[in-house]
């Protein structure tokens, strides 16, 4: 039976229950996703070097004939040595294996082997050559028996993304299987380029042979002909994930674009005069916008994009209070507002309760830690109609929800929650009445897009930026510093305490080398070992002032902890990064993270705005004993630079391709191969072909091509973060 790219991997050669597990675990499933698994790097195994010419510490590749038996040795520590002896034209070397004694009888004398790996001068001076002089030693290499056509020397050799268990032998073995097998069976989607595209969207020599069509692509990312191959390739990928990406924007903003929606009155003053402070002009511009879209009879689909603590609440307070206030009170609209953490929906609930409720609005919360009374209530609320505000968490999400007249759905920190989520809640709560009236959408974001990308991606109308901070706020000062320095922090967060003011510690893992101690674990280690210094500190009716906070508690556990942190009852809360998203507590002074290397900037930067929110001076100390020039440099740009969009620009650029944390920290769609920062060219190139593309056939069904587009974006968007 032949294979197809939806064959299981199971049906290669070679691949059984125990391999499809290790494969799974790289989201591999089919035929088709082993060629969708790219190389992470490469190896240019296209140049042998002669053995006198390999320099002390190059990774080399060499072609040398087997002058005598392996021997095997062992070390005192334990260690086994193999050691093979190999002579070319210019030169001896010993080949080195460790612990591999099996490896004594694979090689032959006479027999000629292509190795690679790095090649070392200095470190065996065990190693008396016939003449005397150490020789020198290629250790670990890889080999391969020389034939005329080898398989994995003599060209570029692709590095792949692995996990253990499965070799880098075992991956390319399996992707070369796979491509031999359905390369055929590989279509465009995209047009064919008839140029090529750089790495930084340069226009490359048409390929001389071959059009660079996606077949070509995939065959060269994997097993490049040559450099120009590859970058031919890479470009031709790029482009291809980028005009995909840009088509499902298109498809979906065109579906949403010409919904009808509810028309809100949006008289909101008597909201604005019951709050405590007025409007910065970021705040009042954005508004408008958002007042805009609300009154347009169209479908709102916005995105609000602010730093942190840059006032987003108050813009869904007032948008809520827009939709609650239309229709006068018989039909009033309703508003559903979705948080990603229980810490932050209780909150919300609070802040909106105390402004609303005096105002006549019902607001009424539903997560998933209320008992099932408070639930059936709440539910009964939203299905009457008399909750004019609905806040939870995604038990919101759930089909016993219903409302009876749903007008806008509000998701707080966007990049928490996947696009069908926040779809399945717009789409499955629209009004039961039949009116076939879809609620507006807003989604509100604390880690912002680089402005630039957000232009290209979303174009100008549906991102608010807020670009100023209230008055009044200071500047975190930011500090990086090693463990050294902890007891003095410590002190520093006593004297902070002394002074009524409040601290978040914030610990992954205690200890580096450990890294299967989950974060719960070691929440509780830390505040075992810091009870000692902090102890004195317990109020004089004995009352515990430090607390943790972690996301295996109860739920209500959690929020009795956080509504005793934002009363002042608790001073220190040492916590996992739960607190990450949103919490509103200005009494805190203090935010330090332990191995602050583990997290990247956009999370350290939301860390820190845990701090910052009242009227006193505040601290944030990052601790860590890394090394690393990345970590070094993060340290350096939070400690200089608290802008989160400057920060996000940054991280980008910090992060470079291939990053394991990926987008998701961003809000921005997950990457295969494209880099949304470096790829910009291509990006606007892509873009510009989708919309050419939805201009001659909008909804993708005149052509073979678009119809298997349209199969494309709708496998895409499911479950992508889109807008
Ligand atoms: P975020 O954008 O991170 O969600 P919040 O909405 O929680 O920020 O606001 C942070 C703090 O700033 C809150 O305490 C809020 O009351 C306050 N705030 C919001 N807007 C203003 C304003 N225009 N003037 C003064 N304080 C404000
Ligand atoms: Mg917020």
């Amino acid at each position: 039976m032949s294979l197809g790219l939806d064959s299981p991997v199971t049906s290669l050669r070679g691949v059984g229950a125990e391999r499809a597990k290790k494969l799974a675990a790289l989201n591999i499933f089919t035929v088709g996703d082993l060629l969708g698994h790219f190389p992470r790097d490469y190896e240019d195994r296209s140049r042998i070097t002669p053995i006198g010419e390999a320099e002390d510490g190059a990774v080399c590749t060499i072609a040398a004939r087997v002058t005598g038996e392996a021997e095997v040795s062992s070390k005192g520590s334990g260690l086994i040595i193999t050691r093979l002896p190999l002579r070319d034209d210019s030169g001896a070397l010993d080949a080195l294996w460790y612990n591999q004694p099996y490896l004594k009888h694979r090689f032959k004398k006479g027999e000629q082997y292509f190795l690679s790996g790095k090649v070392n001068h200095r470190q065996w001076p065990l190693a008396g050559g016939d003449s005397g002089r150490p020789r020198p030693v290629i250790e670990s290499p890889d080999y391969e028996l020389y034939t005329g056509r080898p398989a994995s020397f003599g060209k570029i050799i692709p590095v792949y993304p692995s996990t253990a268990g499965l070799t880098q032998k075992l991956l390319r073995s399996l992707i070369r299987a796979a491509l031999s097998e359905t390369l055929d069976q590989v279509t465009d989607f995209a047009p064919v380029l008839e140029d090529s595209l750089g790495p930084r969207g340069e226009i490359l020599p048409v390929h001389p042979a071959e059009k660079c069509d996606r077949r070509f692509a995939v065959a060269n990312i994997h097993f490049p002909e040559s450099p120009e191959a590859f970058l031919w390739a890479r470009g031709k990928l790029v482009f291809d994930e980028l005009f995909l990406l840009q088509a499902a924007l298109t498809y979906m903003k065109g579906t949403l674009d010409i919904r009808p929606a509810p028309v809100f009155a949006c008289d909101v003053s008597e909201l604005l005069d019951a709050l405590p402070f007025k409007f910065t002009p970021a705040q009042r511009r954005v508004w408008e916008e958002i007042r805009a879209d609300l009154s347009s009879g169209m479908m709102m689909n916005r995105l609000i994009q602010g730093d942190v603590g840059s006032g987003k609440t108050a813009l869904a307070m007032a948008s809520a209070f827009a939709a609650a206030r239309s229709a006068g009170e018989a039909e009033r609209f309703q508003t559903a507002l979705l948080a990603p953490t229980e810490v932050l929906a209780r909150q919300h609930f609070e802040t909106f309760k105390k402004y609303f409720q005096p105002l006549g609005v019902t607001v009424s919360l539903l997560t998933g830690s209320l008992s099932a009374a408070d639930k059936n209530l709440a539910r009964a609320a939203a299905a009457s109609g008399e909750s004019g505000v609905v806040i939870g968490t995604h038990a919101l999400l759930q089909d016993s929800v219903a409302f009876k007249n749903l007008g806008l759905v509000i998701t707080d920190e966007q990049h928490r929650f996947g696009v069908r989520q926040r779809a399945l809640l717009a789409e499955s709560k629209a009004s039961p009445d039949g009116q076939g009236l879809r609620p507006h959408v807003m989604v509100m974001s604390a880690t912002p897009i680089p402005r630039t990308l957000a232009l290209i991606l979303y174009g100008d109308l549906c991102v608010s930026t807020i670009d100023t901070l209230p008055p009044g706020r200071q500047k975190i000062k930011t500090y990086a510093v090693t463990s050294a320095y902890r007891r003095r922090i410590y002190n520093f967060i006593n004297k902070q305490v002394d002074e009524g003011r409040q601290a978040y510690i914030i610990c992954p893992a205690v200890d580096t080398s450990v890294t299967d101690v989950s974060p719960m674990e070691s929440v509780l280690a830390y505040a075992e070992k810091t009870r000692a210094v902090f102890q004195d500190r317990a109020a004089p009716d004995g009352r515990a002032t430090v607390a943790c906070l972690h996301g295996k508690m109860k739920p209500a556990d959690k929020q009795g902890i956080m509504a005793a942190f934002a009363d002042g009852a608790i001073k220190i809360l040492i916590a996992t990064t739960v607190v990450e998203v949103g919490v509103n507590v200005p009494n805190a002074t203090v935010m330090v993270v332990e191995n602050a290397e583990r997290f990247g900037l956009a999370q350290l930067h939301q860390l820190r705005g845990r701090v910052g929110r009242g009227p006193s001076q505040s601290y944030c100390v990052l601790i860590t004993d890394s090394q690393s020039q990345v970590c070094a440099e993060r340290m350096r740009a939070l400690s200089a630079i608290d802008d989160g969009f400057v920060l996000s620009e940054m991280d980008l650029k910090l992060r470079g391709p291939g990053d394991f944390f990926g987008t998701a920290q961003h809000g921005l769609p997950e990457m295969q191969i494209a880099n949304l920062y470096t790829d910009l060219h291509i990006l606007k190139l892509a873009q510009t072909a989708a919309q050419e593309l939805f201009k001659a056939d909008p909804r993708l069904e005149r052509t073979e091509g678009g119809r298997r587009l349209m199969d494309k974006i709708k496998w895409y968007t499911r479950g992508k973060l889109l807008l």
